[in-house]
């Protein structure tokens, strides 16, 4: 009898343990966050119902928290396995779990846009609906994927392009009038094979260095709970309790089309400047103009990486 109180006192001990690490790593977490400033009502817009959870939870968690508007532009149901219609009304569960207002959700659902990596996604018509949906919902701040797409899925990668491609448009038209909302993406963090505790608090320290934003998740309950409400997606389950993206989001400031056509035209000036002083037999391009040389490298890299695609979006844009 003896025995068995002393275990339930270890094991109470250990808990209390447990729980009191835990509220501690979390306080020193949440002193890491590093959010944007000036925003108030914010956009995040996604491909799939999940999206919201598994990778963008901690900004939404962390601004609901703060009483900010949240809002969610989800472009579609997920219906590449027909099960659109159930993951549709498990994103709205999924939703209130974080906090917002179902309200303010949005499932697109076009004809046009479906889930699927072999889909083309029509970016000037993405473009025009999240246009339409800033201005109706006042929207000062755009959260979006990178270039990445956390693995690469073409769906997610369609979702940073178009907010890029409605960015240049809005710019274009308000003429410096700053009425365009600020648009931000998320960094798709390197692939590590394990993940624990230490690892998230690495991720968010690095986030605070080298990020422009930072967001760590306040509630680990409430994470779980949009989990949850994700049940048809749960083959998921362990493998996303293992990632990052559910307690650390770090942000960067989108590029925009016309910033790479900027550096594609420093690149081809720079680069004639070059071969112009190697014609001539000019010792420069080794010493003086050599950091020019680089960055033109770097800059060309840029433009062949981009070059097809921004001339593609530009075309259709006029
Ligand atoms: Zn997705």
């Amino acid at each position: 009898m003896r025995t068995l109180s002393r275990l339930c006192l270890i094991a109470v001990a250990i808990v209390v343990g447990l729980s009191v690490t835990a509220v501690i790593s979390q306080s020193a977490l949440q002193s890491l966050e590093r959010p944007i400033s000036g925003s108030s009502s914010i956009l995040v817009v996604t491909a799939h119902p999940d999206d919201e959870t598994i990778f963008f939870s901690p900004t939404i968690l962390s601004l609901r928290q703060k009483h900010l508007e949240v809002h969610l532009l989800c472009f579609t149901t997920g219906n590449f396995r027909g099960i659109g219609d159930r993951r549709a009304v498990e994103l709205k569960a999924a939703v209130a779990a974080l906090g917002v207002d179902d309200q303010h959700l949005v499932i697109v659902n076009d004809t046009r846009i479906q889930d699927g990596k072999q889909e083309e996604w029509p970016l000037p018509i993405m473009a025009e609906r999240i246009a339409a949906e800033v201005s109706k919902r006042h929207i000062d701040t755009v959260v979006t994927f990178d270039h990445k797409g956390v693995y690469g899925h073409p769906n997610h990668k369609a979702c940073q392009e178009a907010v890029r491609v409605y960015a240049d448009g809005c710019a274009r038209n308000a003429e410096g009038s700053g009425t365009c909302p600020s648009t931000w993406q998320l960094f798709t963090e390197p692939h590590r094979k394990f993940m624990g505790a230490v690892t998230i608090i690495q991720t968010a320290a690095r986030c605070q260095k080298l990020h422009q934003a930072c967001y760590i998740t306040p509630s680990v309950v409430g994470t779980m709970r949009a989990m949850t409400a994700h049940a048809s997606q749960w083959r998921w389950w362990t493998h996303i309790l293992s990632k990052t993206y559910v307690s650390v989001n770090a942000l960067d400031r989108l590029p925009g089309f016309e910033q790479d056509r900027g550096a594609a035209q420093a690149s081809a000036s720079e680069l004639s400047m070059r071969d112009a002083f190697a014609q001539d037999g000019d010792v420069a391009p080794h010493h003086a103009s050599s950091r020019a040389f680089h960055s033109a490298r770097r800059a060309r890299a840029l433009h062949t990486r981009h070059s097809l695609q921004v001339s593609r979006l530009l075309r259709q844009l006029e």
